[in-house]
């Protein structure tokens, strides 16, 4: 579906489909020369990254496996709390692997910094993190996220693998959710 498609329902479109395409190749030639010649196991997190694991995964010229994990963050109201809770585990062995996590976005960085420790603490030889969208909230916890496509702005956004009540994840693009919709 396209951002037009929903136009009513948003405030502001931020990335189109192209340039989100453009961003993820850039992510990638950097992946590609960071880990030349490995093979990575990417991480998804179930289920905002799919849209960018699916493209990510795509674009990179190098061998990788793909696993997939879900998570919860307990907490009041729409904060996460930095408790988080294994929905889905990895099927896969961390020892002596080259992990790299793929997240749609970083808000606290709760959840991450939780994520990021607990994968180290199977035996990968190394974790990083790739992430498309950050917010400035995630300044606040010291989480070292090596992949960064696109800093936003603190309002809640939609598509391309992120929804509001399991809606919008189909949209090609990225667009600030109208707050009519949440109110
Ligand atoms: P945190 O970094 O706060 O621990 O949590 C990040 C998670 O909260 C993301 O993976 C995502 O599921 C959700 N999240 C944070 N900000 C947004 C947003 O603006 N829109 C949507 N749809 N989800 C968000
Ligand atoms: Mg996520
Ligand atoms: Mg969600």
């Amino acid at each position: 579906m396209e951002l037009s498609d929903v136009s009513a329902d948003l405030t502001e479109v931020l990335f189109t489909e192209e340039q989100i395409h453009a961003k993820i190749a850039e992510l990638c030639r950097a992946i590609e020369a960071d880990y030349a010649g490995e093979r990575v196991l990417l991480v998804g997190v179930l289920r905002g990254a799919v849209m960018v694991m699916a493209d990510l995964a795509r674009e990179l010229k190098l061998h990788i496996d793909m696993d997939w994990m879900a998570v919860s963050s307990y907490g009041a109201g729409t904060q996460s709390s930095g408790v988080v809770r294994i929905l889905k585990d990895l099927d896969s062995d961390l020892h002596g692997r080259k992990v790299l996590i793929v997240e749609d976005i970083i808000d606290s960085g709760l959840t991450l910094s939780w994520l990021k420790k607990n994968l180290q603490a199977r035996g990968a030889e190394s974790v990083e993190i790739c992430a498309l969208l950050r917010k400035p909230e995630a300044a606040k916890v010291q989480v070292d996220v090596k992949y960064i496509g696109f800093e936003i702005p603190n309002a809640f956004v939609v598509g391309y693998g992120l929804d509001y009540a399991e809606k919008y994840r189909n949209l090609r693009g990225i667009g600030v959710l109208a707050p009519h919709i949440y109110a």
